[in-house]
């Protein structure tokens, strides 16, 4: 299974690290060593010393596709969770600097933090899903999917005409604004309309 990710689908958070609004997703990846499920903590590496948390829905594919029209593109999730993008920041900066690839900053292993799956047709609305973060119980990052930059229709029919879809891969959406740093001793919750899907100490 890949993890496909898409960056700046948020305006605010565009704007907040202070890059353009594109004009077609922003995508990068992160390999399979990269997933933390189960609650499990996560060691602070010592190759940053900035890493920040993004609050992200996440998709699971539920069969492959490729080249997926829009109007089709609802068939190939059913489920939904909530995630964080782990982001070396410092690292990050730096790769733009230089034009390089993200990959150290953003691909590092257990940097992409999973919930636990629902099914998307628990949810009340899925034009709209609120999703949110809480650490050391104190919400520090909320988003609405209505605030996609690129809706998510629209994200797996851009990323399968060039990439297959297989089963089982996860897409991270993007995250909103209200981005920041993580520490030791913090506890990560994730929340998508008001139930609880993740949780994750930081070590
Ligand atoms: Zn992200």
């Amino acid at each position: 299974m890949k993890i496909v990710c898409i960056g700046r689908n948020y305006i605010a958070h565009t704007k907040e690290l202070n890059n353009p609004i594109p004009e077609q997703p922003v995508v990068f990846f992160k390999p399979d060593t990269a997933l933390l499920k189960h609650a499990k903590p996560f060691y602070y590496p010592d190759f940053s010393n900035n890493i920040h948390y993004e609050a992200e829905i996440v998709l699971k594919i539920c069969k492959n596709g490729k080249h997926i029209q829009e109007k089709f593109a609802h068939k190939y999730y059913e489920e939904i969770t909530i995630g964080i993008d782990l982001t070396a920041r410092d690292i990050q900066d730096e790769c733009k600097r230089k034009g390089h690839p993200w990959e150290r900053a953003k691909a590092f292993d257990n940097s992409a933090i999973l919930g636990n799956f629902i099914k998307k047709s628990s949810l009340k609305s899925i034009d709209n899903i609120g999703f949110h973060l809480n650490i050391n119980k104190q919400c520090i990052q909320n988003g609405e999917s209505k605030d996609m930059l690129f809706s998510i229709d629209q994200i797996i029919s851009n990323i399968s005409k060039f990439v297959s879809l297989r089963q089982g891969d996860l897409i991270f959406t993007g995250t909103p604004s209200g981005v920041g740093p993580i520490k030791i001793g913090d506890t990560l919750e994730g929340f998508i309309e008001n139930q609880s899907l993740l949780k994750c100490e930081i070590k």
